[in-house]
């Protein structure tokens, strides 16, 4: 049987295996009077069968039609891939930080470089990416995963909890993860429930361009998330990532209290309804904004489980129960981020009723995200109120959503998830307003 190079039509494939061209391999292709030179990537499944597809320097990819007067040869072989490169020698006196991978645009270089379609960056790969970073600690680490964080759930994080509780209690002085930046928030707020009163800092960091582009934003993300380990002297879960356009400015977010907000910008991260926990400038100069808890000797523990059979719904005009009534009557615990204050229309209020009386819980939040929930205000709020449901403040639905997986399945019962929904666990929820958000 014919073997199918990176998914070639078979005439494809021919060519490309007489020539000696395999995943990683630089080609150049001549074809209709035009010739590029780039590395070989995988069939696109849109693509005809006669389109080869080569990533260019820039880090845009063309496809090329290959016909009788084409012509295609092989620059340069893929370097072979360097197994058990030597780890970077241990400096004393520097503080040891554990950096966790697991996958996302941030450990995309590879995929450039090698055609293959999934993150695959090595732990000291990323490591060497971000020189200043060596610097400022010893840097030791595992990849955990290397998935785009699309594809994660309630149980990698899990994982991840306890791969950070174990990174913690072998003796690391915080814990760096590298993660997409998708569903970072949600990763975030995970691990701040199941970590409680971690001891050290857990910063989970991304990026918004791969390692191997010249705009990207991984290496100063990077150092700004491990100077923020070494020199913040806080305890918790934080996201770091650019501040501003340019790369000389990083916020540190509280990991309950941060969304995505621009599908590409690098400044994409805003802290919602709080200030960030610090900002941190090119040459790590920090200035420290939360009060937040200080670092503290202990152990790390890791209380990880979730009620999976949790959904989050988002409100919207002329919603009809009908379509939600099988979804809500089989979960324990519903989100649902409503209109301004947290609200839902009349027939949705009757789903909610039924809901509650199911012995669901159904926790409002905004989709304004800036601001409170507060269903005393108009009767539509009341009627909320009355149906069971109850609200939280100003926390993000996606905080809720995780939170509600976490507190359903670590109470004893319904009430006590309700109690533990409306107290402020991880910096999740306020009821006073700060002054400049
Ligand atoms: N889709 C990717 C992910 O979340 C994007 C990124 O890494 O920035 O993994």
């Amino acid at each position: 049987m014919k073997v199918s190079i990176m998914s070639y039509s078979s005439s494809l494939s021919e060519l490309l295996e007489s020539i000696g061209a395999k995943e990683g391999s630089k080609l150049l292709v001549e074809s209709e009077g035009r010739s590029f030179a780039g590395i070989l990537m995988p069939h696109h499944d849109f693509s005809g069968e006669d389109i080869i597809v080569i990533k260019l320097k820039s880090g845009y990819n063309v496809g090329i039609r290959i016909g009788q007067d084409s012509a295609v040869k092989v620059l340069e072989h893929p370097e072979p891939k360097v197994k058990n490169k030597a780890p970077a020698e241990r400096k004393e006196g520097l503080p040891n930080i554990s950096l966790i991978a697991t996958g996302g645009t941030i450990a995309s270089n590879v995929e450039y470089r090698t055609g293959a379609v999934r993150p695959a960056l090595s732990v000291s790969d990323l490591a060497d990416s971000a020189p200043e970073m060596r610097g400022a600690a010893n840097i030791s680490g595992r990849a955990l995963f290397s998935i785009f964080s699309e594809n994660m759930n309630a149980e990698h994080w899990q994982e991840l909890a306890a791969a950070v509780a174990e990174e913690i209690n072998n003796g690391a002085d915080g814990v760096v993860i590298s993660h997409g930046t998708d569903t970072m928030g949600y990763t975030a707020a995970a691990l701040s429930f199941m970590l409680g009163d971690v001891p050290k800092p857990v910063v989970i960091v991304g990026a918004q361009r791969s390692t191997d582009r010249p705009s990207s934003d991984a290496p100063s993300n990077l150092t700004a998330a491990v100077r923020f380990c070494v020199k913040g002297g806080k305890a918790g879960v934080f996201v770091v990532m650019h501040e501003a356009l340019g790369d000389d400015s990083f916020a540190v977010h509280i990991g309950t209290r941060v969304r995505k907000m621009h599908t590409s910008r690098r400044d994409a991260f805003q802290s919602i309804n709080v200030r960030p926990a610090a900002l941190l400038d090119k040459d790590g100069n920090m200035k420290l904004t939360s009060e937040g808890r200080n670092i503290a000797s202990g152990k790390a523990a890791a209380r990880t489980k979730m009620e999976r059979s949790t959904i989050l719904l988002q409100y919207y005009p002329g919603m009809d129960p009908s379509l939600f009534e099988n979804a809500m009557m089989k979960s324990k615990g519903i989100v649902i981020a409503g209109s301004g204050l947290g609200h839902v229309n009349e027939e949705m209020i009757r789903l909610i009723k039924k809901a509650c009386d199911n012995g669901s819980l159904v926790v409002m939040t905004s989709q304004c995200l800036g601001g409170r929930t507060n269903l005393n205000v108009y009767k539509t709020g009341r009627d909320i109120l009355s149906a069971g449901a109850i609200a939280v403040l100003d926390m993000l639905p996606e905080t809720a959503y995780v939170k509600l997986m976490w507190a359903l399945a670590n109470a004893d019962n319904v009430d006590e998830a309700k109690r533990l929904m409306m107290t402020p666990l991880a910096g999740e929820m306020s009821d006073r307003r700060s002054v400049d958000v």
